[in-house]
């Protein structure tokens, strides 16, 4: 199947490994200009060098207010444009709703919900310049199903869905698609950090997945949430 990213410019942030490098490599893999972002820059350099010679690699920490705009900037002042942005970030640490402070909440909703929006807001612009965009926005199984002893994700990823299903229904007339990827547990560092075992998804495949959401055959599917989990969402919705 052709995606009809041949020539698309794609950035991707919290991407020298895990699910947002994944998703990075699998847009490389369908022929975009991707730049790809992590704040250690060692590990993001050796990660360029793995996706390949093209790719631009910018520094940062994306959940600095004044970041989404400079890594903005700095893809389409490499690229000409911009089409496809792919926002990710660190997870925020694990609490019980009822223990949890209100730095560690607001921790997790600067980087988990704020920091995607100021990526989208800054981003817009150049997709509609360009008249086509996709937005893909890797969250948690969380938005559907809330995780026991993670209320900062529960809590700062529902709000982002609640923020990007309007966003999207705002946006469908533009060309430009918002969506959101769920991940379940997948076989990443921070997974393997939190020593978690069991039925775990390749990072590779749910890397594919982001980029069929990016895809032009994709352009009907706008304000979704969709779980890449395993069957791991045990609700309806
Ligand atoms: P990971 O393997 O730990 O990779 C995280 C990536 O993000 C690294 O490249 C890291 O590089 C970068 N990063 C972290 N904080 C950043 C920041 N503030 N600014 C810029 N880059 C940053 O994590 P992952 O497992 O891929 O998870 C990615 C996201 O999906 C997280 O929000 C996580 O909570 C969520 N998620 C993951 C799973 C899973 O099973 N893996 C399940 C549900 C949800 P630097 O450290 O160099 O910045």
């Amino acid at each position: 199947m052709d995606l009809g990213l041949q020539g698309k410019v794609a950035l991707v942030t919290a991407a020298s490994k895990g699910l947002g490098f994944a998703s990075a490599k699998a847009l490389v893999g369908e022929g975009a200009s991707v730049a790809i972002n992590a704040r250690h820059g060692h590990r993001l350099e050796e990660a360029g060098t793995a996706l390949g010679a093209d790719v631009l690699t910018l520094p940062g920490d994306v959940t600095d207010p004044d970041v989404p705009a400079r890594l903005v900037a700095e893809t389409v002042e490499r690229f000409g444009s911009l089409h496809v942005l792919v926002a990710n970030a660190g997870g925020p640490p694990n609490a019980r709703a009822l223990d949890v402070d209100d730095e560690t909440l607001r921790g997790a909703i600067e980087a988990n919900l704020l920091t995607s929006v100021r990526l989208v807001r800054a981003a817009l612009p150049h997709l509609r310049a360009a008249g086509w965009g996709r937005i893909c926005l890797i969250t948690s199984s969380s938005v559907k199903q809330p995780i026991p002893n993670l209320a900062t994700s529960n809590t700062a990823r529902a709000g982002l869905w609640g923020w990007a299903k309007t966003a999207s229904h705002e946006l469908i007339d533009e060309g430009i698609t918002l969506n959101l990827a769920c991940p379940g547990l997948h076989r990443t560092d921070r997974i393997a950090e939190a020593g978690l075992s069991g039925r775990l998804g390749d990072p590779a495949d749910f890397g594919k997945v982001v980029a069929f959401l990016c895809s032009e055959p994709a352009g009907f599917i706008s304000g979704a949430a969709l779980q890449i989990d395993g069957a791991g969402t045990l609700g309806l919705l």
